[in-house]
């Protein structure tokens, strides 16, 4: 193989940079030309396609975002689009592709190998909702940057005998949750895997306040579950409790990537590289039990979430 490109897609996330920096290192030094693709597959159909230097990818590795942008296009899912981008990339004897994304960008990677171009995938989301790997690269600074978030809401809570309630991302899947629940001592976690009974969450504030003399209490509580400005406003007028709402929103987002991204994204850049070199495609690149693996698409796309019981009965237990 002689030239591969790269490209970031869906959200971006911390460390994607350091995972583009691997790939193009770790390529160029066994030899291999490297492209960077800009705004994702958009880049990839309009012919946005660069030569990356050594020197192109230094300095990015502590920068949160994408140096190559990322973008969402949906006609990527039509056959004639793909033809186009295809035709980009042969157009420059681009062989290969790593696309580091969620698993919409996986979708876009399989059909890009059905079609002759190998593709690896790289799990770069902050919302660890790729159910193959036990970390995305981006959650750990996600989780630092809410676990940041939420104690400096607690300290200005318990000065106001107030319960902030936080709106934290991660799609459908709970963990930004469930782990900065766990980091910060919040009282209470709502997540999808929870469910939401907003009766008995209010009634267990009423029990904070009144028996446990609790001066301030702390609820987390996943996007897309409810509206958290109304929920505060009726912990306000059916307990003790001030509610106040806080929507963390991008800002869970951005920032400098934490050593332990980097240094995922850079293992995982380097195992992309890896297995394009044997040519193998159609594959994304996971972390389980600290080892760096790999496994097929499709599979990675239909492995049931893993419970997350222990983790919420450990919350429970420090409650
Ligand atoms: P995030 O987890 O941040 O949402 P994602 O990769 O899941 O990231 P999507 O918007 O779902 O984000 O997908 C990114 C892009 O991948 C889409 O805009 C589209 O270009 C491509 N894509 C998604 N699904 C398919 C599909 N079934 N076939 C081909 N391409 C797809």
């Amino acid at each position: 193989i002689k030239r591969i490109g790269v490209l970031t897609s869906g959200g971006d996330a911390p460390g994607m940079n350091a995972a583009i920096r691997a790939v193009t290192r770790v390529a160029l030094n066994s030899g291999i030309e490297v492209f960077g693709i800009y705004d994702g597959y958009r880049g990839m159909v309009d012919g946005h396609i660069e030569p990356l230097t050594r020197k192109e990818v230094g300095e990015v590795i502590d920068r949160g975002g994408t140096v190559l942008g990322s973008a969402r296009l949906p006609e990527f899912k039509d056959p004639s689009v793909r033809e186009k981008a295809v035709e980009q990339l042969k157009k420059r004897g681009i062989e290969a592709v790593v696309v580091i994304g969620g698993d919409g960008s996986y979708r876009g990677a399989l059909a890009l190998t059905e079609m002759g171009i190998n593709c690896i995938g790289l799990p770069g989301t902050i919302d660890n909702d790729i159910t193959s790997t036990d970390y995305t690269i981006g959650f750990d600074t996600a989780l630092h940057t809410v676990v940041e978030a939420v104690d400096k809401l607690r300290d200005t809570s318990s000065s106001h005998h107030r319960c902030s309630v936080v709106e934290v991302m991660g799609n459908r899947c709970g963990d930004l949750t469930l782990w900065a629940g766990i980091a910060c001592g919040a009282e209470i976690v709502v997540t999808a895997q929870t469910g939401f009974d907003e009766e008995e969450v209010l009634e267990r504030l009423r029990e904070l306040d009144l028996v446990r003399k609790k001066r301030h209490a702390i609820v987390l509580i996943s996007e897309k579950i409810t509206d958290v400005h109304q929920f505060a406003r009726k912990i306000t007028q059916t307990t003790g409790f001030s509610g106040r709402a806080t929507i963390l929103g991008h800002i869970q987002r951005g920032g400098s990537p934490t050593p332990s991204d980097r240094v995922l994204a850079s293992r995982m850049g380097e195992k992309a590289v890896d297995l394009l070199m044997q040519g193998i495609g159609g594959r994304c690149v996971c972390i389980q039990q600290n080892e760096i693996v790999d496994v097929a698409i499709e599979e990675a796309l239909s492995v049931p979430r893993e419970s997350r019981k222990q983790l919420y009965n450990l919350f429970e237990r420090l409650v």
